[in-house]
């Protein structure tokens, strides 16, 4: 049996009882990356880009230390795929807000061409979208990340505004379709980060764990908490997806 498929028969177990849709265990397709910029300064320590694992083929200096930089040389190279990550591994708040509406006008371009295509944006400061809502390409989904709902502590994990801050830029984003990540997922409390996602009304929720856990603590939840947070978040109607690396534990016994 693959690793994949061992995770999966572990998620029945434990997840039968809680009468969960089957639906929720496909893959999300990310489709292509397009990146004429990369970088972030937030310094999540769970990051790949921040850990200097990220794979540069040009050998560019700026790429390894992860500063904020631009490839405008990308500018006319954006793939054609059904979904095109706009700069995915970086953190789209510290672009230059002239050259990120000059990557806004090479999408809706790319976009006549392509009707079809998703572009998909993600930052940890959501409120950088709203400068430029009204010039997003059709067919944009706007993403952030919510690793927890707790501010406690978070500073010790990254830079980024803290959970609460994000979930309200995020929550005041007047855009229909929004895209969660609990990516890592840390520990949290259910009712509060259950309300928190059903208000922001996500048409997806992306849930990963941490990759590194040999490297890196983080507060894991117990699964008798995520369990109930899936359950809660998926009768509100969300669709969940799962990182491939996400793993199923079997309920605890957690007070
Ligand atoms: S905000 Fe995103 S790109 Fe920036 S350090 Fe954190 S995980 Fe990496």
């Amino acid at each position: 049996m693959s690793n994949t498929n061992k995770k999966r028969s572990k998620q029945a177990v434990t997840r039968s009882t809680a009468e969960i849709n089957s639906s929720t265990t496909t893959k999300f397709d990310y489709g292509a990356s397009w990146e004429p910029f990369r970088g972030c300064r937030f310094g999540c320590k769970y990051c790949a880009g921040n850990n200097n694992s990220v794979e540069d083929a040009n050998h560019c200096v700026k790429c390894k230390a992860f500063a904020p930089h631009y490839h405008p040389e990308v500018l006319n190279l954006i793939p054609n795929d059904t979904v095109i990550s706009v700069c995915g591994s970086s953190d789209l708040s510290f672009c230059d807000y002239n050259y990120f509406q000059h990557m806004l006008f090479k999408l809706r371009q790319h976009q006549r061409r392509h009707p079809k295509t998703c572009y998909l944006f993600q930052s940890k400061q959501p409120y950088f979208f709203g400068i430029f809502i009204n010039e997003l390409p059709p067919n944009t989904i706007l993403a952030t990340t919510l690793e927890t709902n707790r501010d406690e502590d978070y500073g010790e994990i990254s830079a980024a505004p803290t959970p609460s801050e994000r979930y309200r830029q995020f929550l005041n984003l007047d855009f229909p379709q929004k895209f969660l990540m609990l990516d890592p997922l840390m520990d949290f409390d259910v009712h509060v980060f259950a309300e928190w996602i059903i208000r922001i009304n996500p048409q997806l929720v992306y849930v990963g764990s941490n990759r590194h856990p040999s490297k890196l603590l983080l507060p894991d939840p117990f699964s008798d908490k995520t369990n109930a947070l899936f359950r809660t978040i998926e009768c509100a109607g969300i669709k969940i997806y799962y990182s491939e690396t996400y793993i199923f534990k079997e309920d605890s016994c957690s007070p």
